[in-house]
């Protein structure tokens, strides 16, 4: 009798852990598979993450992407990815925000909130949400909105990422609470309007960029995934920075190692077009191979390209990956130094350096790259022009491009050598969209 109530007591309370266990995972899903919250285009923004806005006096906690017939069209707002409602009513539109759970070590921590404004309030078209419900990236959570009361300017979704569980309250520094979207502060029921005060950068810190930022917050986290799967592949597979090659393609390296068998990997880049590779079974025996994958041609697409390995025989994927490269981005020259040795009357380029950046993932390529010295009443020409070649690739990154094709070019000037000046001149679709003016040295010869 008594072993009996006690075999009973280890059911109840196995049934009622294991119930607990099942609501648990029922409760608070695992954030592990990443989506954009719109189909369609993300870009290009109407407003990025951290610009600063004259209108609201603070810098801007989100991404605004633009549908600007939604007063005629339906465009589903899903979740980032599956996490519990946390709050859901009119701010301004519907507004909805949603706590997600990472997956265990995840570097970026053990929670975020994703932000949604800007959506059809329920009864208006909209999808009426409870509080703690557990919502999921292959169902709505909304629309966005096209009417005006909702969003002010033009139907579009603000779309934002704070660091962190759901907090609820106000928040001292700005006297709003915790997701608005803007870093605005109102002390004593004054706006500040000062963009340089230290708690806008504080503030801009609770929050991640969603997208495109090298990559943001959902790219990432998307390549973060399908990597996590790769671990149970025998094949270790790795993907380079993309290279440019010629004047106008790219190329990324994926290098392969593993079991000895014939291999095709391919490539499709955002536009679907597709590069095949092949790895003879040989190759692979004691050793890793390269293999160069053609991206495509500029202008580049930003975008998902996929990466997907497979044996030939039997023909079986044994790797996929979608990979986002961002489009080449705020190039500039951050440096630029010419060196001429001077014999009387005459100039010699001794030396050349010009150095790069490219923000995006992509590469970029300038045309007719030259550097021009005015020579102002020069018989011949009221400038110099040195030609470096027809066109300069700067990949993603910092990149130095030293010039030999240039070494010992000359002319000669009467002119005094304290006017000579030169400056980088670069071209793109026939029209000058870059000039750098270059440190100039002068050596007696
Ligand atoms: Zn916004």
């Amino acid at each position: 009798m008594f072993k009996k109530e006690k075999y009973l007591l280890v059911i109840t309370l196995l049934v009622t852990f294991l119930s607990i266990i099942i609501v648990n995972a029922q409760e608070v899903p695992i954030a592990n598979s990443f989506r954009f919250p719109l189909e369609g285009d993300w870009s290009p923004l109407w407003q990025d993450f951290g610009k600063w806005n004259n209108q609201w006096n603070g810098y801007h906690l989100g991404e605004d992407v633009g549908r600007e017939d939604a007063d005629t069209k339906n465009y589903a707002v899903y979740p980032m990815a599956d996490g519990i409602v946390k709050f859901a009513d009119i701010v301004l539109g519907y507004t909805v925000i949603i706590e997600h759970k990472l997956p265990a070590s995840d570097p970026d921590g053990d929670y975020v909130c994703s932000v949604y404004y800007h959506m059809k309030r329920p009864g208006e078209g909209g999808i009426k949400l409870t509080l703690g419900e557990v919502v999921s990236t292959d169902s709505p959570i909304g629309y966005v909105s096209g009417k005006r009361k909702d969003y002010k300017s033009l139907p579009h979704l603000h779309f934002g990422i704070r660091k962190g569980p759901y907090k609820s309250g106000k928040d001292p520094r700005t006297g709003f609470w915790y997701y608005p979207g803007y870093t605005t502060i109102k002390i004593n029921n004054e706006v500040q309007k000062n963009p340089d005060d230290p708690t806008h950068e504080q503030i801009l810190t609770d929050w991640f960029n969603p997208t495109a930022d090298r990559p943001g917050f959902i790219e990432s986290h998307i390549i973060q995934i399908e990597q996590s799967t790769i671990g149970a592949s025998l094949y270790h597979i790795e993907c380079s920075k993309p290279i440019a090659y010629g004047e106008k393609m790219a190329y990324l390296p994926v290098s392969v190692s593993g079991p000895a068998d014939d291999l095709a990997l391919m490539l499709t880049n955002p536009e679907g077009k597709m590069n095949i590779k092949f790895i003879p079974k040989t190759s692979l025996i004691d050793n890793f191979e390269t293999r160069y994958l053609w991206m495509g041609e500029e202008p580049f697409s930003e975008g998902p390209y996929t990466l997907t390995v497979k044996t030939v025989t039997p023909e079986k994927v044994i790797y996929k990956r979608e990979v986002w490269f961002t489009a080449p981005k705020n190039i500039q020259i951050t440096g630029g130094e010419i060196t001429l040795a001077r014999k009387s009357n005459c100039y010699y380029v001794r030396d050349l350096v010009l150095k790069f950046k490219n923000d995006g993932d992509l590469p970029f390529f300038f045309e007719r790259p030259q550097i021009v010295l005015p020579t102002p009443g020069h018989p011949l020409a009221e400038e110099q022009i040195f030609s470096l070649g027809r066109f300069i690739a700067v990949p993603s990154g910092e990149f130095k491009f030293d010039s030999r094709r240039i070494l010992g070019d000359w002319f000669c000037y009467a002119g005094s050598s304290k006017i000579l000046n030169a400056t980088a001149r670069l071209y793109k679709n026939g029209k000058i969209i870059l000039t750098f003016p270059m440190k100039l040295t002068m050596i007696e010869e």
